[in-house]
């Protein structure tokens, strides 16, 4: 099946039932990409917590089977190629893997293996939660308050690809057909982008985002545009939202014109409130009311810039998990980079990782070990033991290695 893989001889495979819901054994094999940089240090980590919280809530009954795949540099030294056919096919055919940061190489016909792999494998929804854990040292007086799920789309928007150079061929002949045929005006030394938005990538992520929403007991899904200046592409991002809950959801969800008009603003028991922003307001709703705002979902470029503002507004990068979901698979990811400088050093936080195995043993199902990471991180943090990005902002804190970290969170599993 696979060029130079060997699965494990163990374990089993996940499988899809229909409505897209996993059928997930008691021995799933989920691949994983160790990543570049700091990834081996931190994916080392990251495994040694979600083995013990899985032995730890399930007593044995339950147990990955890790499957090691390749892609950056490991995959270079392997195969002679940063991302393998192979690798794509592990993860299409286990559904369910995890990866830690990959180098974005420099030409190679890449822009990125972090972009290649959601488009290729249709991960259309990049999911960022964003929450507070207490005693992380935080920029804003009351971060507690920060609890939201971003669901940013992933295959679309200005991220699509579609872009040509100042002066190219394809440049002038898109000027002049847009000077022309459609009477516009672009400056003739311009270089230029499309921004597509479809109806068929707007409603599934927002329909994913709702669905997570009812699946949570979350009550609201706000859609994050700027359709005052782009009306048919973020304005009708927006009018798709509305549309596919009122199609796809119309016992769970009200809008919040609905809730003023007939509820005096109370949401009726049950029902998720479907709201917009635009999306340089929500910047500042997101410090000043961060509470009012629950699931989120955007077109790729919003949520992309939120998804980092929102992370830092709870102590950075290093403590923020993702993950890219498909109706066939889905990606767990650390949400920084490689940290190169820090590479083979045994140093740096494996938090933003770790979440990402929350992430994915929440996807599973597996909610015990889940919440078991999150309160042994959760108390490891209370009791400042800590690596060095936390440690230098906290009074009291004793220096963790990476490894050390890791084996603090699994002696405080709950
Ligand atoms: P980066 O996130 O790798 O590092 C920026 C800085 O953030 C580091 O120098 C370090 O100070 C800090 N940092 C990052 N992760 C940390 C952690 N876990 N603990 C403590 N501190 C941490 O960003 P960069 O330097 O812009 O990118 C380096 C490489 O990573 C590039 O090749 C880039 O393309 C790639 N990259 C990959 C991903 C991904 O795989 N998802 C994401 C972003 C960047």
């Amino acid at each position: 099946m696979f060029q130079k893989l060997s699965p494990p001889t163990s374990g089993e495979t996940i499988h899809m039932e229909t409505g897209n819901r996993l059928r997930v054994p008691d021995t799933p094999i989920l691949p994983f990409i160790e990543g570049d940089g700091i990834g081996p240090d931190i994916w080392r980590a990251c495994r040694e917590v979600l083995d013990a919280a899985v032995n730890k809530a399930y007593a044995g009954k339950r147990k990955i089977h890790w499957f090691e795949i390749y892609a950056g540099e490991k995959a270079q030294a392997h195969y002679g190629e940063w991302l393998p056919e192979d690798t794509l096919k592990a993860i299409a055919t286990y559904r369910v893997a995890i990866k830690g940061p990959l180098t974005t190489p420099v030409g190679g016909g890449f822009r990125s293996l972090n972009v290649s792999l959601r488009q290729l494998l249709e991960l259309y929804a990049c999911v960022r939660p964003i929450r507070y854990f207490t005693g992380v040292p935080a920029p804003v007086k009351e971060p507690e308050k920060v609890d939201f799920v971003i669901f940013r789309e992933n295959t679309e928007d200005v991220y699509s690809g579609l872009e040509w150079k100042q002066g190219s061929n394809e440049a002038m002949r898109l000027i002049h057909f847009l000077n022309n045929e459609l009477k516009a005006k672009v400056r003739e030394d311009s270089g230029v982008g499309i921004k597509p938005i479809s109806i068929t990538a707007s409603k599934r992520l927002i329909r994913m985002a709702i669905q997570y929403a009812i699946d949570h007991q979350r009550s609201s899904v706000t859609l994050v545009h700027k359709g005052n200046i782009m009306k048919f592409t973020e304005g009708a991002f927006k009018e798709w939202g509305y549309e596919i809950a009122k199609e796809a959801f119309p016992q769970q969800t009200i809008t919040e014109d609905e809730l003023w008009q007939n509820h005096d603003g109370k949401a009726p028991a049950g029902k998720i409130v479907i709201k917009d922003r635009i999306a340089d307001n929500m910047f500042q709703q997101l410090l000043i009311r961060p509470h009012e705002y629950d699931v989120i979902a955007s077109p790729n470029l919003n949520g992309d810039y939120l998804s980092d503002a929102g992370a830092a507004q709870v102590g950075g990068l290093g403590m923020a998990p993702g993950a890219n979901i498909g109706d066939q698979a889905a990606l767990f990811e650390a949400t920084h980079g490689t940290a190169p400088k820090y590479a083979n050093q045994d140093k740096v936080n494996p938090s933003s990782l770790i979440l990402s195995g929350v992430m994915m043993l929440e996807h599973l199902g597996w909610q015990e070990a889940a919440d078991a990471v999150v309160q042994g991180l959760q108390k490891t943090i209370q009791q400042k033991r800590v690596t060095y990005d936390l440690a230098r902002h906290l009074e009291g804190a004793t220096l963790l290695k990476c490894s050390e970290f890791a084996t603090a969170i699994s002696n405080n599993l709950a």
